[in-house]
C-alpha cells in the first residue's frame, strides 16, 4: 500500500528500554545500566524540572505554536534573530521537515557511510535517492562528499561530531567543504553533540551562517542539555530558509512542558559545565578500560564511544543484556564488529566495563 520509498525503509532501532530488560531479567529497573541512547547520565537539571512541573498546570491549553520564549532565549544565546530559528519535536523532526522542504523524488541526498541513521530514513521516506559516500577513518570523507554532489543533489547531511562513530572535523575542514558546495544545495550541519566540543579548532556552525546562506545548523536539547524525553530540537539558518521550514512543520510540534524546560535549562550553565566534565572523564574511563582489554575503539568527540569487539559483537551484546547492561549494536550502520556505548556516571561505566570483560570471555 505504501509508496516505494516507504516500503523500502528499515525502521529506526531505538535502545532497548530499561523496563523491558528489567521485566525479562526479573530485576528492579534501578539495577539496569542503560548506556544505549546517548542520554545525559546526570538526570535532569533542577531548573528544567521546576519549569516543567509548573508548565504542566497549562496542560489543557495548546502550546505557544511559535515558541516565543524559547526562540528568544536561543536568539540571545547565539546572537541570531528569532526569525532564523525553527523548533522541532527533537532535531529528528527538523531533519525530516528539511528533507520534505528541499528534496523530492527527483533529488539526490548525500550523506556519509556510518552517519546518523535518520538521514537515509528521511531521504527514503520522500522517495529521494540517498547517496552514501564511503567513510574515511570511520569519519566523513568531506572531499569525496563534495565530489558526490551532482546537479540532482538538493541536500547534504554532515554530522559533526558524527553518531555512531564520534568522529569530528575541524572548522577549517568544514569551511573548505562548504566552499565547494554549490549555493543551490542545502547543507545540514547536524551539531547534536556540539556542546561537548571544547577548543577553537572545532566549528561553531552558527558563526558560519553569514558566509553560507545554504547552511542549516541543527541542534538538540536531548544530549548535553539532558531533555531527551521532552523532544526539543531546533535549527538555525537564514531567515528565508527558516520561513520555509516553519511553513511545513506541524503548528504545535513542541509542547508546553518541553518549551518551558528547554527555556529554563538554557539558564542553567552550571548543568552544562558539569555535563561536559562528567562526559570527558567518562570518555577517558571507557577508553582506558578498552585499552586494558586490548580492544580497539574509535576516539570519540560525542557522549558515546564505538568499541570494536569483533565477530561476536551480537553475542557480546546479548551477554551484556544478561548482566543488566544495555548498549547499542551498530550492525545496522554497517559496523557489525562494533558496539556503541554511551558515557555514563563513573560507577555505570565501571559496571559496563566489568560486564564487558566477562562477556568477552563467555561470548567472545
Ligand atoms: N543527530 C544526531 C547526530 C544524533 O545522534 C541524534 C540523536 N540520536 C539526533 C540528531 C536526534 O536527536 P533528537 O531527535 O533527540 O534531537
Amino acid at each position: 500500500l505504501a509508496v516505494k520509498g516507504v516500503q523500502a525503509l528499515s525502521p529506526y532501532q531505538p535502545g532497548k528500554p530499561i523496563d523491558e530488560l528489567a521485566r525479562e531479567l526479573g530485576l528492579n529497573p534501578a539495577e539496569i545500566v542503560k548506556l544505549a541512547s546517548n542520554e545525559n547520565p546526570l538526570g535532569p537539571s533542577d531548573k528544567a524540572m521546576a519549569a516543567a512541573r509548573k508548565a504542566l498546570e497549562e496542560m489543557c491549553l495548546y502550546p505557544d505554536g511559535n515558541g516565543f520564549d524559547l526562540k528568544q532565549a536561543l536568539a540571545a544565546r547565539f546572537g541570531v534573530a528569532m526569525n532564523q530559528i525553527t523548533l522541532g519535536n527533537g532535531s529528528n523532526d527538523t531533519l525530516e521537515v528539511i528533507a520534505r522542504c528541499f528534496a523530492s523524488e527527483q533529488s539526490e541526498v548525500v550523506f556519509s557511510q556510518y552517519a546518523f541513521a535518520v538521514y537515509p530514513i528521511v531521504t527514503q521516506a520522500i522517495g529521494a535517492k540517498g547517496v552514501s559516500v564511503p567513510a574515511k577513518d570511520w569519519g566523513h570523507d568531506l572531499d569525496a562528499m563534495a565530489e558526490a554532489v551532482t546537479e540532482r543533489t538538493r541536500l547534504v547531511f554532515v554530522a559533526n561530531p558524527n553518531n555512531p562513530t564520534g568522529t569530528v572535523h575541524t572548522a577549517a575542514a568544514i569551511e573548505a567543504f562548504l566552499d565547494k558546495i554549490p549555493a543551490n544545495v542545502i547543507v545540514v550541519l547536524d551539531e547534536a553533540y556540539c556542546e561537548y566540543l571544547v577548543g577553537d579548532e572545532y566549528p561553531d556552525g552558527v558563526a558560519l551562517l553569514n558566509r553560507y546562506p545554504n547552511l542549516i545548523v541543527c541542534r538538540t536539547f536531548s544530549k548535553a542539555w539532558g531533555l531527551a524525553a521532552l523532544r526539543v530540537g531546533y535549527s538555525i539558518s537564514s531567515p528565508a530558509i527558516a520561513d520555509i521550514l516553519n511553513r511545513v512543520r506541524q503548528p504545535f510540534n513542541v509542547d508546553t512542558v518541553a518549551l518551558a524546560a528547554a527555556t529554563a535549562v538554557l539558564e542553567d550553565e552550571a548543568y552544562l559545565v558539569k555535563a561536559r566534565e562528567v562526559n570527558a572523564a567518562g570518555l577517558r574511563q571507557l577508553a582506558e578500560g578498552f585499552e586494558r582489554m586490548a580492544l580497539p575503539y574509535i576516539p570519540s568527540f560525542g557522549n558515546f564511544i564505538a568499541v570494536e569487539v569483533g565477530d561476536a559483537a551480537q553475542a557480546i551484546y546479548q551477554a551484556l543484556l544478561a548482566r543488566g547492561v544495555i548498549v547499542r549494536p551498530v550492525a545496522g550502520y554497517g559496523m557489525p564488529q562494533h558496539l556503541r556505548v554511551s558515557v555514563g556516571l563513573p560507577d555505570e561505566n565501571e559496571r559496563f566495563l566489568a560486564a564487558l570483560a566477562e562477556a568477552l570471555t563467555s561470548a567472545g
